[in-house]
């Protein structure tokens, strides 16, 4: 039997990847390896939860077995792969040696913090970005009942809806971040303000502009000291401070990276014959978008070229929809600086427009009931990736 295609990471791009394969060729050996649990569950669903009090295992969809079952495919959970020979075709588990026939990198992104924590708080510090993550602190939730104080720390996409959903939750929130409006990379001032508004008025303490200096454990809480010399107590720290690609396993096949991640051209082929990379860990032709749509059409197109047929992936202006009810917010930041940002709209309905010196759109920002220009704005966008 010839050797397997094996995907590393079962995570929306290496599942969505291998079904698309496994719709187009019902014999391919492949073979998925993930470090977690292998659970089959949508990751944006984990910014949704903790309003519901849903438990974990309402979001695991499938279980591993029935993923293997149903794709008719190796999954091997909960093992890290540690090394990649791309000259033998090899990859290194401890000391098992695993052959490849061709190897696709699905190992999305990690939680990264600009400081380390310490000991002593460690098990009240957490973050969010895969099912076991969120299994750990729905515990530790559990245990502090039902309003519990949870600080976070950073206001992007992550930390915003995780606010808002702790406070649909009836959890007390508090936002630390340095930006002075949340969401300040896709939004700007102005529909910053309107969504920091709505999350005051729904109960968060905000502490915009703000950066964190210490964290401490206190008797029953964990201190957080602030660059302005002010004190925050929490019975919880949630961390939200952005993601970097995880290329450490493709450093170790001498693979071409860059900040953005795992380097690719339109076919998501990497700096080396037989490996291709897709989702969160790969910027492909320049573009690390880290969102659910690209990724989603790079595992049609890659399933579409391991199976014979090259096809280069494409993406549209795909516009993000961020998931904080008590402010809708829809966003498609431009890929180049905009000359200016045209501002319409009143109270909080507001449309950001990002034009260049002509008046042509490369981009917008909407929030409260101007979301529903999403559609029309989005068709005369220019695409992420033509
Ligand atoms: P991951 O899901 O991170 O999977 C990586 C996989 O690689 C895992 O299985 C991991 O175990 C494995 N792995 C890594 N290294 C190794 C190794 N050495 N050996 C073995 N296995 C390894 N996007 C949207 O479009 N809409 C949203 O509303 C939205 N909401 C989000 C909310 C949150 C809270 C977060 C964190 C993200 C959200 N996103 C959203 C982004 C979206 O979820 C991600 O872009 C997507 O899930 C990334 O999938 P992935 O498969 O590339 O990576």
């Amino acid at each position: 039997m010839s050797d397997p295609l094996i995907i590393v990471g079962s995570g929306m791009a290496g599942l969505g990847l291998a079904r698309q394969i496994r719709a187009r060729d019902t014999r391919r050996a492949i073979t998925l390896i993930t470090a977690d649990s292998g659970d089959d569950y949508s990751k944006p669903l984990l910014s949704t939860g903790f309003a519901k009090g849903t438990p974990p295992e309402r979001l695991a969809m499938r279980s591993p077995l029935d993923v293997a079952d149903a794709l008719q495919a190796v999954v091997r959970t909960h093992t890290r792969v540690d090394a990649i020979d791309s000259h033998a075709r090899t990859l290194a588990i401890g000391a098992e040696r695993l052959p490849y026939s061709e190897l696709v990198l699905a190992t999305g992104a990690a939680p990264s913090a600009p400081f380390t924590v310490a000991d002593e708080v460690c098990d009240r510090v957490f973050t969010i970005n895969d099912l076991d993550d969120y299994r750990r602190f729905h515990a530790a939730l559990s245990r502090h009942g039902s309003a519990a104080r949870v600080a976070i720390v950073g206001a992007g996409l992550v930390g915003c809806e995780f606010a808002d959903d702790l406070l649909a939750g009836g959890h007390r929130v508090a936002l630390v971040a340095p930006e002075p409006t949340p969401l300040a990379r896709l939004l700007p001032p102005p529909l910053g303000q309107v969504l920091g508004k709505a999350l005051g008025d729904t109960g968060a303490d905000l502490r915009l502009g703000r950066s964190l200096e210490q964290l401490h454990r206190d008797d029953a809480a964990v201190t957080l000291t602030l660059d302005d010399g002010e004190a925050l107590s929490a019975d919880l720290v949630l961390i939200a401070t952005g993601l970097s690609p995880r290329t450490a396993l493709a450093d170790t096949a001498g693979l071409t990276l860059s900040d953005a991640g795992i380097q690719t051209d339109r076919y998501l082929a990497t700096s080396r014959p037989g490996i291709h990379a897709l989702g969160d860990c790969a910027c492909v032709a320049g573009l690390n978008a880290m969102y659910v749509q690209p990724l989603q059409a790079s595992a049609k197109a890659l399933a579409a070229t391991l199976t014979g047929t090259p096809t280069a992936v494409a993406y549209g202006a795909w516009p993000v929809l961020v998931k904080t009810p008590s402010c809708p917010v829809v966003a498609l930041p431009p890929r180049q600086s905009p000359t200016r940002w045209r501002i319409e709209g009143k109270g909080d309905d507001l449309s950001a427009l990002a034009e260049d010196e002509n008046g042509h759109l490369l981009g917008f920002a909407l929030t409260g009931a101007c979301v529903r220009r999403k559609v029309e704005l989005a068709r005369v966008a220019p695409p992420l990736l033509p």
